[in-house]
């Protein structure tokens, strides 16, 4: 088929050093399945690997250890054995980022296993990031992925690329690689795409503000007008199944054994919460029929031979877990769910852990009623309650996520979700603390008294400015309170 378009599919680092990138896998799939030349790069886990290379001379005790140990920690990271050891595990993640953080130091970047950034750029500034891609030589993974892009092109150059830009540790490095190719090779197409850049498409009135170097940005999932621009034909955007991982080197990845990202959706089904993105942005919650989607993932069980799978939803409906529990994938898993009261059925979430079931993610964002119902969370505290017992008593591992500063909290409310974190803590095994942030474009944005919360245009969030002098006043109090009584 001589007329259709070869494509270059790229995920910049920095982004999570354990996991294939899921999106570039479900684009890889989409377009092989028309039959367009396809590839793929990995430059995130390529561009750290690469900078945990990168020379440096120690002047601490610190660095020389963590230097001295480079190539055990990365090894350590890789073998299961130092999961079982906390101190272990955490010494070898902490000396691996002293490397990474080095090695950024020396660009004036900095620069971890899970960030990447620049004092000089922001990374929501389309100015600075049109300077990235200007100044593409000074960013710290110019060497790596000028290296692999050249050698690549070298092969066959192809017709597009694709970046895909998820995070805000991407951006930076994302843009130093367009202008990079935009610089050597200027016939190329360049496109954007990713949760991030879908984001910002949905600034009004933003537009393209990379025109001339990037030629398109595409908002949401990117399969129909990936396919549309490489083969001319117009598909209807196809749901959740089909990733091909067979681009990547699976053994690459910082994580004990394989892991296999997967989503059984797109969009949430509930999507009601008050300011999440998936309400405001309003994409349609797409799902294949469960046994459909089984067969796909047990195809990609057998594929990839992973060790854990990792599912993307926003949250995993009931009616896919009572499928997996009828039909277990046979690899263990881990994913996010809504606080449904399936939760507090022991006879369901027993089926859950005999199903592989290691871990849940549960966003309980608060522990008073008030705030989860101004919230729209559709979850009752007492069904809570119920669901952390039941999980952790059949050993499930419990991973809470609890939100403060909430336009509805106030400090009454801030110490009812301390206490009830306190009286269910035995039941909690991991905690993940956050202070909410503003979506710049929600409905309830518009309710509020705000004030940016990053300078630039392509900020995503804003800050209430009474709930946020709230906030700094409550909050050292309350975390301080967290930290004393854990
Ligand atoms: S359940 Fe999660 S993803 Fe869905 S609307 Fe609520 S916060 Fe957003």
């Amino acid at each position: 088929m001589p007329d259709k378009k070869s494509i270059l599919l790229i995920s910049p680092p920095v982004s999570k050093p354990s996991d294939p990138p899921a999106g570039l896998a479900k684009l890889a799939w989409s377009l092989k399945d028309k039959g367009v030349e396809c590839r793929v790069y990995d430059a995130s886990i390529d561009g750290i690997l690469g900078m945990l290379d990168h020379p440096l001379v120690a002047d601490d005790t610190w660095t020389r250890r963590a230097l001295a140990n480079r190539e055990a920690n990365i090894n350590a990271l890789r073998s299961l054995g130092h999961y079982h050891n906390r101190d272990r595990y955490k010494r070898a993640v902490m000396d691996t980022n002293r490397v990474l953080h080095m090695a950024g130091i020396t660009f004036n970047t900095t620069l971890s296993l899970s960030n990447y950034g620049s004092p000089a750029l922001s990374p929501v500034r389309s100015q600075d990031l049109l300077r990235a891609a200007e100044q593409f030589e000074a960013s710290p993974f110019y060497s790596i992925f000028s290296k692999r892009l050249t050698r690549n092109f070298t092969q066959r150059e192809p017709n597009i690329v694709g970046l895909s830009i998820n995070f805000l540790s991407q951006a930076l490095c994302a843009f130093a690689m367009a202008g990079f190719i935009k610089n050597h090779y200027p016939r190329i197409r360049i496109v954007c795409g990713g949760g991030l850049v879908t984001s910002w498409m949905n600034i009004p009135d933003l537009g393209n503000p990379f025109m001339g170097l990037v030629d398109e940005m595409v908002c949401g999932p990117g399969e129909s007008r990936l396919i549309e621009l490489c083969t001319g034909e117009k598909t209807t955007e196809s749901c959740c199944t089909g990733y091909d991982y067979s681009y990547f080197d699976l053994d690459r990845y910082l994580s004990p054994a394989r892991i296999l990202p997967y989503s059984t959706s797109r969009g949430c089904y509930w999507k009601k919460c008050a300011f999440c993105p998936e309400k405001s942005e309003n994409e349609p919650y797409r799902t294949a029929s469960p046994q459909t989607i089984g067969m796909d993932l047990r195809r990609s069980v057998e594929m990839t031979t992973p060790g854990l799978i990792h599912f993307l939803d926003n949250a995993l409906s009931p009616r896919f877990l009572g499928h997996l529990i009828d039909h277990p994938p046979g690899v263990p898993w881990y994913g996010f769910t809504r606080m449904t009261r399936h939760l507090t059925d022991p006879v369901f979430v027993q089926g859950l852990k005999a199903a592989g079931c290691v871990m849940l993610k549960l966003g309980v964002e608060s522990g008073d009623q008030d705030v989860l119902d101004a919230f729209s969370k559709g979850i009752d505290i007492g069904t809570v309650s119920n669901a952390l017992d039941t999980i952790h008593q059949t050993g499930i591992a419990t991973y809470v996520y609890l939100l403060f500063g909430t336009p509805a909290e106030n400090e009454n409310s801030a110490c009812k979700t301390l206490d009830f974190t306190l009286r269910h803590s035995p039941s909690i095994d991991f905690l993940n603390l956050a202070i909410f942030n503003l979506p710049a474009y929600s409905d309830e944005a518009n309710q509020l008294d705000t004030v940016d919360f990053y300078e630039g245009d392509l900020s995503l969030y804003r800050d209430d400015s009474k709930q946020r002098s709230t906030i700094l006043h409550l909050q050292p109090r309350c975390f301080f309170q967290f930290g004393k009584r854990l």
